[in-house]
């Protein structure tokens, strides 16, 4: 089916309800061939796919890169986010949010992604302890790149729902992102953060519905940790949807594409199979008995 498109809150641009993760085409889940990764891009786009999210820290430039190169020709189809702000998976160096470092960050995301403008630019896993620096200097720096017309949109991105909401509450953001955070295993963004978000008509992004791949017959990557019980309970659900002939990265993806506010909800992607697979779960119902059934299995693990 054709992809539906929905409005990303007050920036007006129409993006499709599933939107293409490119974390993957910077081996992050895994070594990609740069050649599937690219059919991947141009089958989503055709698929009607036109939301496409990256950001410097994948791969370490490694998925920008690939990304542009896959872009040539196809830039004009696609609305474009990337990120600044953090740069190496070390957490004690990886970050850099100052205002310096975003304005040559956006002009080596440009050079990577072979674009004269990024579509949506958002400070990268935003967190309290760089508080202050990012209210009154990454976001403003952002801002002063909007104006130049070098962004269009200026958002944040991150982990704690709690922290995205004082930052949005600060600062004149259009976008918020956040992940693993309204899925089969956890909603809490409806509790934190989608009220706030459609009241004021902030543009909402859901990412990671599967997860982290929890969420699939492969399970999670050696560096993603949850709770064993709650890794337990996942296999025990994917198990379960197997035995009824169910994919459960399928179940979940229809699960959170069922998101009421959020305008894109983005999936990790660097094979031609898995645009094929999660593509064909837009607009499916879940099926009730099955949910509730899995949910059943999940959520005490989770104490959601
Ligand atoms: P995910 O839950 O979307 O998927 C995890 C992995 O599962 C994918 O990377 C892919 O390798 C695999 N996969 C995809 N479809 C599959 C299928 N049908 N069956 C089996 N496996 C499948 O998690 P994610 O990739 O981390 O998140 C999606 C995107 O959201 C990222 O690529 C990134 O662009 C964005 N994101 C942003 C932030 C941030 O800004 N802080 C954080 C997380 C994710």
């Amino acid at each position: 089916m054709e992809i539906p498109r929905r409005v990303l809150g007050k920036t007006g641009l129409k993006v499709s309800m599933l939107g293409f993760g490119a974390s993957p085409l910077g081996d992050e889940f895994g070594v990609t061939d740069e050649g599937e990764g690219t059919r991947a891009v141009h089958y989503a786009i055709e698929r009607g796919i036109n939301y496409f999210d990256v950001a410097p820290l994948y791969g370490e430039t490694l998925a920008e890169t690939r990304l542009g190169r896959a872009l040539v020709g196809y830039r004009h189809k696609v609305i474009l986010a990337t990120k600044c702000g953090e740069y190496t998976n070390d957490l004690k160096t990886g970050f850099d949010f100052s205002a310096q470092r975003v304005f040559r960050s956006v002009e080596e995301s440009l050079r990577r992604l072979r674009t004269d403008h990024i579509d949506v630019y958002q400070a990268h896993d935003i967190h309290a302890e760089y508080r202050s620096q990012i209210i009154s200097e990454t976001l403003p720096a952002m801002l002063r790149l909007k104006e130049a017309g070098k962004v269009r949109f200026v958002g944040i991105t991150g982990d704690s729902l709690s922290f995205l909401r004082e930052v949005a509450e600060a600062v004149d953001v259009d976008t918020v992102l956040s992940f693993c955070h309204y899925d089969l295993l956890d909603t809490s963004l409806d509790q934190v953060l989608t009220p706030y978000l459609s009241r004021r008509g902030i543009g909402q992004i859901n990412a990671s519905p599967l997860h982290m791949r929890v969420l699939t017959n492969t399970g999670a990557p050696d560096w993603y940790k949850l709770p064993l019980a709650t890794m337990e309970a996942a296999q025990k659900a994917a198990r379960y949807c197997r035995q009824h002939g169910v994919d459960i990265s399928d179940l979940a993806l229809q699960f959170a594409l069922q998101h009421p506010y959020a305008a894109t909800t983005l999936v990790g992607m660097s094979r031609v199979a898995h645009v094929e697979r999660n593509t064909s779960a837009v607009g499916v119902t879940p099926d009730p008995q099955l949910l509730s059934e899995i949910l059943a299995i999940l959520r005490p693990s989770t104490g959601c």
